[in-house]
């Protein structure tokens, strides 16, 4: 017979998958390690933010008052990384934690791999494979 802990599994899988569409758990918790707040690429209509003009122009378009409180700190191979105005960096704290905005409490998401980041060293979350290898491999064997 199933067990109630397999039951728990499968739903807790099926709701990941299909419900949410994710392709990752995100596991651990935050490590308040700040370095979120002082690295920060960001994404407009699915782009990573590429040269300081366009980000002018984005700050122009949209109303969106992350972007207000946010600077250039550098440019790598993915785009522009930013810092936040409002993170304290000797206390290593947001200044306005009640009010971030839900890109800073949903981070972090999956999505940073879709654009081939990672997440921090310090970071506290890892991500794990709602479907690992292993069982992706046996699938391949199957069909062949
Ligand atoms: S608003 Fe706060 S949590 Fe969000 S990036 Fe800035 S300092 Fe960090
Ligand atoms: S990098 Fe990770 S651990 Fe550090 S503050 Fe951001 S979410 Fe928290």
């Amino acid at each position: 017979m199933i067990s109630l802990n397999k039951i728990k599994e499968k739903l807790k899988r099926f709701y990941h998958l299909r419900i949410l569409k994710k392709k990752y758990y995100r596991l651990g918790k935050c490590a308040q390690c700040g370095c979120c707040c002082e690295n920060i690429y960001v994404r407009h209509h699915g782009k990573v933010i590429q040269n300081e003009e366009e980000f002018e122009k984005i700050k122009k378009s949209d109303n969106y008052s992350f972007y207000k409180h946010i600077s250039i700190i550098k440019k790598d191979d993915f785009g522009l990384v930013f810092s936040c105005d409002k993170f304290d960096k000797e206390k290593r704290l947001c200044k306005d934690h009640k009010n971030r905005p839900s890109i800073c409490k949903n981070y972090p998401s999956e999505e940073i791999f879709s654009f081939g980041a990672q997440l921090q060293d310090k970071c506290g979350y890892r991500f794990e494979a709602i479907i690992p290898f292993c069982e992706v491999l046996e699938k391949i064997k199957k069909i062949k």
